[in-house]
C-alpha cells in the first residue's frame, strides 16, 4: 500500500538527532518552560520572520489564545471562511463570539476576498485567514479590506508552515498567527504542540502570561490564565524538524510538480494555484476534486493507494453547530462533496509517485 503520509518513515530520518534532543530534556531535569522551548521560539520566530514565537499547547489553543488576547469576546463577530477544518470555527466560538462563515473561491479553497465586505458589520473584530491545504490566502485583498473597517488579521497557519505570500512567510502576514505541530503538519511534533508569532509586542508579553495561569512569576496571577504550554521535549524535537522544513517542502512541491505534469484525466479538477511564485505553496495536501469520489477512492484503494478526505463533512453541517445546518453555502459544500487528497509524503518515493499518477490516469 502506498501509505497517504508516511509519519514513522518521516521522523525516522531524524531518529537519532531525535534521541540525543529527547535524552538531553531527560538529562537536564527540566520539563516546561525552559531553555529548549525558549530556544525553539527564538528559531522558529526567526524562521517566520516575526519578533515573537510563543509555544503554547496546540493550534486550537494558539488561535483561542490570540482572540482572547486581542478582546475579542461576547457579540464580537469574526469573518472565517467556511471550508476550513473546525478548529478555527471552534476558536471564535470558545470565545463566545460569532464565526461569520464566508465562502471559498472554488479553484484555490481560500476564503473568496470579494465577498468579505458583504458581512462586515458593526460588530465584526477580525478577519480569520486560513491558509488551507498550504497555500497562503489571498492577502492583499484580506487586507486592504481590514485596513479600511480598520479590522485584526488572525491568521491560521495550521497548514502552512514555511509557505510565502510575495516573498514574506505566513505567520508575518497579519497581526497575529496560530501554528498547529500536530504530528502530522508540515512541521510535526511527537505529541501536541502550537506556536502564535506576532510583531505585536503587547500582545505577545500578554500571551507569554497567558498560556501559563496569567502569570510572568510563579504565583502572581495577573489574568485568569489558562495552563497551554508547548513542554520541553516537544520543543528540543522541533528544533530538530525545523531544521529539515525547507528540504520537507521542497519535495512536496517537487511530488506537486510530478502531479501536475503527469496527472491527465479529465475526471480530476488539479487544484489551483493563485500565486504564481513556486515557494508560495507548501503542499500540506494535495487536493483534488472528483464528482463521484466514493468510486474514485475505492478504485485506488484496490490499487494499492490511500487517499484521505478533507474533509468530509464542513463545519456548518456538523453536529456541533446545529444552529447552522440549515444554511446555505453551496462553493463550500460543494468542495467537501467533491475532494480527496493523493498520497504527499516528503518521503514517498518517486517510483510510488509514478504508480499513483499510472493509476489515476487509468481510471
Ligand atoms: C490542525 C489545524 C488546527 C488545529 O491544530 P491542533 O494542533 O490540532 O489543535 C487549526 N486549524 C487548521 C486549519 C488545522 O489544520
Amino acid at each position: 500500500m502506498i501509505p497517504f503520509l508516511d509519519l514513522k518513515g518521516i521522523n525516522q530520518q531524524y531518529s537519532q538527532e531525535i534521541n540525543e534532543a529527547i535524552r538531553r530534556v531527560v538529562d537536564s531535569g527540566w520539563y516546561i518552560l525552559g531553555n529548549e522551548l525558549e530556544c525553539f521560539e527564538k528559531e522558529f520566530a526567526q524562521y517566520c520572520g516575526t519578533s515573537h514565537a510563543i509555544g503554547v499547547g496546540n493550534g486550537l489553543d494558539a488561535l483561542t489564545l490570540i482572540l482572547k488576547a486581542y478582546g475579542i469576546g461576547e457579540k464580537d463577530e469574526v469573518i472565517v471562511p467556511a471550508n476550513t477544518y473546525i478548529a478555527t470555527i471552534l476558536a471564535i466560538s470558545a470565545n463566545h463570539a460569532i464565526p461569520v462563515l464566508v465562502e471559498p473561491d472554488i479553484n484555490s479553497y481560500n476564503i473568496d476576498p470579494q465577498k468579505i465586505e458583504q458581512k462586515i458589520t458593526k460588530r465584526t473584530k477580525a478577519i480569520m485567514a486560513v491558509h488551507l491545504y498550504g497555500q497562503s490566502a489571498n492577502m492583499d485583498a484580506i487586507s486592504s479590506i481590514a485596513n479600511k473597517y480598520g479590522l485584526k488579521i488572525i491568521e491560521d497557519s495550521a497548514q502552512a508552515h514555511g509557505a510565502l505570500y510575495k516573498g514574506k512567510k505566513t505567520g508575518n502576514l497579519g497581526d497575529a498567527a496560530g501554528f498547529s505541530f500536530y504530528p502530522g503538519k508540515n512541521l510535526g511534533a511527537l505529541g501536541d504542540g502550537g506556536a502564535i508569532t506576532t510583531n505585536d509586542d503587547i500582545i505577545a508579553d500578554k500571551l507569554r502570561a497567558w498560556r501559563n495561569y496569567g502569570s510572568y512569576q510563579k504565583y502572581k496571577n495577573l489574568f485568569k490564565g489558562v495552563n497551554s504550554r508547548l513542554d520541553e521535549i516537544q520543543a528540543a524535537i522541533l528544533r530538530v524538524k525545523l531544521k529539515y522544513l525547507d528540504a520537507e517542502n521542497e519535495k512536496r512541491r517537487k511530488i506537486a510538480e510530478y502531479y501536475y505534469e503527469n496527472i491527465c484525466n479529465s475526471k480530476l479538477i488539479l487544484p489551483g494555484v493563485e500565486n504564481k511564485d513556486r515557494f508560495s505553496h507548501v503542499w500540506h495536501l494535495f487536493v483534488v476534486r472528483v464528482n463521484d469520489r466514493e468510486d474514485f477512492q475505492q478504485y485506488l484503494h484496490k490499487n494499492g493507494i490511500q487517499t484521505v478526505i478533507h474533509y468530509p463533512v464542513p463545519p456548518h453541517k456538523q453536529k456541533a453547530y446545529e444552529e447552522w445546518n440549515n444554511k446555505c453555502l453551496n462553493i463550500a459544500e460543494h468542495i467537501h462533496d467533491t475532494v480527496i487528497s493523493l498520497p504527499i509524503s516528503p518521503n514517498l518515493a518517486y517510483k510510488d509517485v509514478e504508480k499513483v499518477i499510472e493509476v489515476i490516469n487509468k481510471y
